[in-house]
């Protein structure tokens, strides 16, 4: 992983190489390669042994032209500023790439959660629920779960919200739990969207997903859901990995035993069905037809680029590939599907959640399966048809092209205030 790349600066120059593309004033871009606002916050907590910790904090408002800030809140001890400022980036033109009317936004805390107690992780993120509450509300800005938050964080975020603001405002945030007010398909949105994508690209490039290799690096949420759902559609998944190390068997394992390995002993590593101990570097370079980067951003930099031999990339994962990766895999005829797209069902029924929170009128999960699919496809297509149109051999640059416009759009409608 290139530690070295700044992810905003990719974030920026993933915008320039679209703006090229588009008619659209170089001052609008300018607004659109920056956030709007930041907030840095230091959250004073107490921990079991009475002392007291302190975390720093962000949520980075990137965009909000085309409706309330949408995007996840992250744990991990190396969130910076700029990796949320790059990822609510990321967030706007995602939501833009899947025509919600939704913002983009990210948060995080600079914190390892697998070294404090459930009840310290609760206090911390109350705490930060408070200081961010007058930043969010189902009309101004939504968050939701990413890298190492779920459905416990959210719950606990809308708890303090709806207390401190004595009201029901389960819109406040997604990615709750059905009890609390989430959505059905919510969990396993991330990794179905991933592989919606990736069965469009095979279907694009004429290749057969049946019988298909697929690598999978990263055994998170989006990971593992993408491996069990590309192996029903019929490819086989023979390689995946986590932080610990990889695991590989030529003829295909079952993802969802790999899985329950995981549960029981943390990691994929030692899963009885692999033949072979890899590592996380293997896992990016091997021989297959799909590549699924789900971990974290920059893991494949533009010398592990060189060596990666998979025809088509579905990146679960926001970031994945720093933009030196990106023009070798473009020259390698790589078909990258970018994150932006490839990942966005999380997002997609974020929104399906916040819908029925308005509307307090919920869905069968046959409905939000259906829903989402209708929006993957149309973005793939919306994909194909910018490809086409302007003669763009980056499927990344293409998807920016169509998120910009939408973006720029209805900010030039609007105008601006003052
Ligand atoms: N954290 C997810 C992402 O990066 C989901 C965001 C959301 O649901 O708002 O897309």
């Amino acid at each position: 992983m290139t530690q070295g790349t700044n992810p905003f600066e990719s974030l920026q120059s993933q915008i320039d190489d679209a703006a090229a593309y588009l008619d659209v004033e170089d001052d609008v871009i300018e607004r659109l390669k920056h956030p709007e606002r930041v907030l840095e916050t230091n959250l004073t907590v107490e921990m079991d042994d009475g002392s007291l910790e302190r975390f720093k904090a962000f949520r980075s408002q990137f965009n909000g032209d085309r409706g309330p800030y949408k995007g996840g809140i992250r744990y991990h001890p190396q969130v910076s500023r700029d990796e949320v400022k790059a990822l609510s980036g990321w967030m706007t033109y995602k939501t833009a790439t899947v025509d919600i009317p939704l913002g983009g936004g990210k948060g995080g805390i600079i914190i390892d959660p697998a070294e404090y107690s459930e009840s310290e992780l609760e206090r911390i993120t109350r705490a930060f629920a408070k200081e961010l509450r007058p930043l969010i509300g189902e009309d101004r800005d939504v968050p939701a779960p990413d890298v190492n938050t779920g459905q416990r964080e959210m719950n606990w975020i809308k708890d303090t919200y709806e207390t401190l603001e004595n009201t029901t405002e389960p819109g406040v945030i997604t990615g709750k739990n059905l009890a609390s007010g989430g959505s059905e398909g919510r969990v396993e949105a991330t990794g179905r969207s991933t592989v919606i994508a990736a069965r469009e690209a095979f279907d694009y490039l004429d290749k057969d997903l049946e019988g298909a290799t697929v690598a999978v690096q990263g055994y998170g949420n989006a990971g593992w859901i993408a491996a069990k759902l590309i192996d029903e559609m019929g490819a086989t998944v023979v390689a995946a990995s986590d932080s610990s190390g990889g695991i590989y068997n030529p003829d295909g394992f079952d993802p969802v035993a790999a899985k329950n390995h995981k549960n029981e002993t943390g990691s994929v590593v030692g899963y009885e069905e692999s033949e072979e101990e890899i590592t996380n570097e293997d896992v990016l370079t091997m021989d297959v037809d799909l590549l699924i980067p789900a971990a974290l951003e920059n893991a494949i930099d533009a010398d592990l680029a060189e060596d990666v031999q998979a025809d088509v990339i579905s990146e679960a994962a926001n970031g994945p590939l720093t933009p030196d990766a990106d023009a070798v895999l473009e020259d390698k005829d790589v078909f990258v599907i970018p994150d932006i797209l490839a990942n966005a069902g999380g997002v997609t029924v974020s929104y399906f959640e916040w819908v029925q929170n308005r509307q307090r009128f919920y869905w069968s999960e046959e409905r939000v399966n259906e829903e989402l699919e209708d929006h993957i496809v149309d973005a793939f297509d919306s994909l194909v048809e910018t490809i086409e149109e302007h003669d763009i051999a980056n499927p990344r640059t293409a998807t920016y092209v169509v998120a910009i416009q939408r973006v720029a759009d209805s900010f030039e409608e609007a105008g601006s205030f003052p």
